[in-house]
């Protein structure tokens, strides 16, 4: 249904709550693109500002004085199905018969089709086409007391993955799910509580970070402080490791590692896997940058910036029209020719989906006049799409999935192509535990969450 690429923010305790928010939404702004929110409380009232488009485009000074009080959450977000709407942005707020509720969600509820025809049938009307909405219901139609048991009560349908935050005028409450598919972490901020998708938002504003919200954990913060619960019965600790391998910013920590750190070891061992006789190793800006100088390291070949970025223009998958995903890769990079002209040349990137950019690229890189073009992968061929909150085409748009090695080194015209292999990516991500959803990798859904899947509308293009 209705699938988020997301990043959410909250904070509680602090007298600039919105304003720490909404810095807090633009170091997460990588997460989504397509928009952006605010709901503060006062204790009293429940204040909200949404939009689409860019943290900064979204909010003037004007609009986050007017979001009162000392807590708020927060959410950027690209959908990678659904409308691209504002009733679809978020935090996603109602008035229910215990009174009012926001709630951000970053995830993807695969039994979502099936939960709101079970609402549909007995009149629920939904206002968004979000699977967030979902959880709404489910909490307004709880039997429970307190609002945590509601919160667990109603989660307990739900499959998929979540990393959730929600703010009524009393409480914030912050859940992952028991797989801990997304990163949600607990810092603290001059005796507030904040809670973000990633560490970088704690740095940005100065706090301080205390730990990872647990899978299957629910985190209550009140006048009272926190309060930890763990209703939900145990379950596999898949977190994705594609967060690692492309989605994070590099100066987060997640799931227990340092991403740069991380993606750094994916390219050396890369370097290990698939070593070729070259003078210069170049990233593709910026997601193949931390694997490319590990490449470097490893191989002792020089790392250079052959291509530069334009920084001004959002990542490719933003657009979600073709004609301007196919302009794509000329808007935003471009080769120097005088680093790259006569050298035999080792590009690095972080992933193919469709083989369209790297084919773009290479073509750059030997118009800029490279003698040799060899392409390197920091993760293993994408053979299957995400059902978990990652943006990816169908299984038959992935090239991997219906291409060999060779027929895409073909393709995207390189000299040679290697991939990562999936005992290599698992060698450099040791250190964050030795679980993760590879699924996109290997095909292997982590069970119980892909009973029935609802395929994400493709518009990654
Ligand atoms: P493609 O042209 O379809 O092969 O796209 C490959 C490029 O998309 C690589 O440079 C990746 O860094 C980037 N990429 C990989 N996964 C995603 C994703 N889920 N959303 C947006 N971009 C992605």
């Amino acid at each position: 249904m209705f699938n988020d690429e997301c990043g959410i923010f909250g904070i509680y305790g602090h007298p600039e709550a919105s304003n720490l928010a909404y810095l807090g939404l633009y170091s997460l702004q990588h997460r989504g693109q397509e928009s952006s929110g605010i709901v503060s409380t006062d204790g009293k009232e429940i204040f909200s500002h949404k939009g689409m488009g860019l943290v900064a485009d979204v909010f003037t000074s004007n609009d986050i004085e007017r979001l009162h009080g000392n807590a708020a959450i927060g959410h950027v977000r690209y959908s990678t199905a659904g409308e691209s709407h504002i009733r679809n942005a978020q935090p996603f707020v109602v008035e229910y018969s215990r009174g009012g509720i926001a709630v951000a969600h970053n995830g993807n509820i695969v039994n979502a089709a099936l939960l709101k025809a079970e609402f549909e049938a007995y009149g629920s009307i939904f206002q968004s086409s979000m699977d967030t909405e979902i959880i709404v219901h489910l909490l307004a139609s709880s039997k429970e007391d307190t609002l945590v048991d509601r919160i667990a009560a109603s989660l307990k349908r739900v499959r998929g993955s979540y990393s959730l935050l929600f703010l009524t005028n009393d409480a914030m409450i912050a859940v992952r799910d028991p797989h801990g598919f997304r990163p949600l972490s607990l810092g603290r901020h001059k005796g507030a509580w904040v809670v973000a998708s990633e560490t970088c938002a704690f740095d940005l504003i100065e706090a301080e970070y205390v730990r990872d919200i647990d899978p299957g954990e629910i985190v209550l913060i009140d006048k009272n402080g926190l309060t930890s619960y763990k209703p939900f019965p145990p379950a596999a600790y898949t977190p994705c490791v594609f967060e690692f391998i492309y989605f994070a910013r590099p100066d987060s920590r997640i799931f227990g590692a340092n991403v740069h750190a991380v993606r750094k070891r994916l390219g050396a061992r890369l370097a290990l896997e698939h070593p070729v006789e070259a003078d210069i190793v170049v990233p593709v800006p910026d997601s193949g940058v931390p694997a490319a100088i590990g490449y470097a390291e490893a191989s002792g070949i020089p790392f250079d910036k052959g291509i530069v970025r334009n920084h001004y223009v959002g990542r490719t998958f933003i657009e979600p029209k073709d004609s301007i995903r196919h302009f794509g890769v000329k808007i935003k990079l471009n080769a120097i020719r005088d680093i790259i002209e006569g050298k035999r040349v080792v590009v690095i990137d972080d992933s193919i989906v469709r083989g369209t950019t790297s084919r773009k690229i290479i073509k750059m890189i030997r118009s800029a006049g490279a003698r040799e073009v060899h392409m390197r992968i920091s993760s293993p061929p994408t053979i299957c799409p995400c059902y978990y909150g990652i943006d990816t085409p169908s299984k038959e748009e992935l090239i991997a999935a219906v291409q060999s090695t060779e027929a895409i080194n073909r393709y995207i015209t390189s000299d040679t192509l290697g991939y990562l292999s999936v005992e290599g990516l698992y060698d450099a991500v040791r250190q964050a535990g030795g679980s993760f959803c590879d699924a996109c990798f290997t095909g292997k859904y982590p069970v119980d969450v892909c009973m029935k899947p609802v395929p994400q509308l493709a518009l990654f293009k």
